[in-house]
């Protein structure tokens, strides 16, 4: 079975199992929790829930450290591999260093959106917050109170109950940014989306750019290679697929064909 069949299979499994999981989470989560409750000992399950509790029901900065691990991880995997061999294939550097732009501005609205008050509702802020939007008397109506927060809800207003306070225009509290997004720092939340959004696109394209480039470059559509039995093989898509799914592979090719040639070494693969 070659590589693009197996890639497909494995694409339709997962989809199925997404589908799966989304029109079963119910009675999933049930049967996975009943499971949990006959199997599991009653002290770990005591220090699962508190760990649950600890990780998605109170305020932490797990899920910040992962975005900012997750975000090293593509930047050193751009530099390390995918850079060098942009510039051994003279891309422009202004092409090269943009993603580095994009990480500072998308940093920086990620550190505001973590750190900026949301619009917390007050005693001493209260009455100005009853002002700001009027009343719809369908979802929002007036004289209700918080009863967590003793305070009147102003319109569009919700309390947060992993941050345990009223936000005034309260969207949804991010585990993302550890903080809930509100009317005093949605400014920073979406644009932090939209560069991370440009940056994930950017190398996208970039590493597309790249792949094809070195397709190109080796000649790689007319050249073939030879299988364990020492069987010759023309090079087919498939092939191609196969090779500029592994990025080391392109960056050796790169390397290996430097200047664009008329044919390809057919030992070379
Ligand atoms: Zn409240
Ligand atoms: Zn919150």
């Amino acid at each position: 079975m070659d590589f693009l069949v197996l890639f497909l299979l494995y694409t339709l499994v997962l989809l199925l199992v997404v589908v799966f999981i989304c029109l079963c989470s119910d009675h999933i989560v049930d049967a996975v929790a009943q499971i949990f409750h006959n199997v599991v000992p009653s002290w770990l399950q005591h220090i699962t829930q508190n760990a649950v509790h600890s990780h998605c029901q109170s305020r932490n900065i797990t899920f910040v450290i992962l975005h900012l691990v997750l975000e090293v991880a593509v930047f050193a995997e751009y530099s390390w591999e995918i850079l060098g061999a942009c510039l051994e294939l003279e891309f422009h550097w202004f092409y090269l260093l943009l993603p580095y732009g994009l990480l500072t501005v998308n940093t920086g609205f990620f550190f505001f959106s973590c750190v900026t008050d949301p619009g917390t509702i007050t005693k001493s802020n209260l009455q100005q917050c009853l002002q700001v939007y009027s009343y719809d008397e369908v979802v929002f109506r007036r004289n209700q109170f918080c009863p967590t927060c003793s305070l009147e809800k102003p319109a569009r207003s919700k309390h947060c109950r992993v941050c345990n306070r009223c936000v005034q225009r309260f969207d949804h509290h991010c585990v993302w940014v550890n903080n809930c997004i509100g009317a005093l720092n949605t400014r920073y939340f979406l644009p932090y989306l939209g560069t991370l959004m440009l940056m994930a696109a950017y190398l996208a394209l970039l590493t597309a750019a790249f792949l094809l480039q070195v397709v190109v470059l080796s000649g790689l559509m007319l050249g073939s290679y030879q299988d364990a039995d020492r069987q010759e093989w023309a090079t087919a898509i498939n092939f191609i697929v196969q090779l500029a799914a592994t990025p080391v592979s392109c960056c050796i090719c790169c390397s290996q064909t430097k200047r664009p040639t008329n044919g390809l070494n057919k030992d070379m693969w």
